[in-house]
């Protein structure tokens, strides 16, 4: 594949969610830390960027084809590649492959925010919970979480595909239960949801959720799919799925490197 005869890889794809990185705290060998590409009608959108995720990104779409990133809080797991980011933005662009700055938006409530512009390559914008931001096909909305450094849950609506009520997909971003984000999923396709601890651990670590949480979490709310994420480096991962499906009764998966899913008319696609 050369940089002249590469064809847009997001031209005509079908709306999607592919979960990149989904690691809390530190990737795993070879896998990465919370990051989450949207594609649909030719645009790719990130939700988080953490450590390992670029190159992962790099196997199924060159980094030049990414429109934007969209940042839940800044903490390391959730933005460590996004300086790394910016640098091939800059490349891209004096090679002439990237037409457009990098788009990056995040909240305005830390410091972090300053980190979002890089130049005339990567341009940082602010949003709150009052925000609506349009990328190409996608609509995202934002609700204020429950975390130690301000965090946002992100909504994300496919005109022409949601239904008017309800979005194909909420990420949680980092946060503790939040009736917030009950009523922000209500309905939702797709929770991609944090779910940090085992249930033995439920309400002992501020601003994270056990596998119940989320599974009470997901029944709640009335979605579709649960799928948990920001998995933890310890225990087995069989009884965080056991223990959100329980309290949850419907269809839950555990995220994976590369797992990609539908969004409209859901499917999982791999
Ligand atoms: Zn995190
Ligand atoms: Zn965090």
């Amino acid at each position: 594949m050369t940089d002249k005869t590469h064809a847009n890889a997001n031209a005509g794809h079908p709306a999607s969610l592919t979960v990149i990185g989904h690691w809390g705290a530190y990737p795993g060998p070879g896998e990465a830390t919370s990051c989450y590409l949207l594609r649909a009608e030719g645009s790719a959108v990130l939700m988080d960027c953490g450590s390992g995720a670029l190159a992962l990104l790099q196997r199924i779409l060159p980094l030049h084809e990414i429109d934007a990133v969209i940042l839940s809080h800044y903490h390391s797991d959730h933005v460590a590649d996004l300086g790394c980011l910016q640098y091939a933005a800059r490349i891209d662009m004096d090679l002439g492959r990237r037409k457009k700055p990098l788009a990056v938006y995040g909240h305005k409530e830390s410091a972090g925010f300053h980190k979002l512009s890089y130049l005339e390559y990567a341009k940082g914008e602010g949003y709150d919970a009052s925000c609506k931001i349009e990328i190409g096909p996608f609509s995202f909305e934002f609700a204020p979480m429950v975390h130690p450094d301000p965090s946002y849950a992100i909504g994300v609506r496919l005109p022409g595909h949601s239904t008017v009520d309800s979005k194909a997909l909420v990420y949680s971003g980092d946060t503790g239960a939040s009736e917030t984000l009950v009523e922000f999923s209500r309905g939702a396709q797709i929770l991609l949801c944090e779910t940090s601890l085992y249930d033995a651990y439920r309400g002992k670590i501020f601003g994270h959720m056990s596998a119940g949480e989320v599974g009470e979490t997901a029944k709640r709310a009335g979605i579709s799919t649960l799928v948990a994420t920001h998995l933890p480096h310890f225990g087995v991962h069989a009884d965080l799925l056991s223990q959100a499906t329980q309290a949850f009764g419907g269809d839950a998966r555990l995220a994976s490197t590369y797992m990609t899913l539908g969004l409209g008319s859901f499917q999982w696609m791999s």
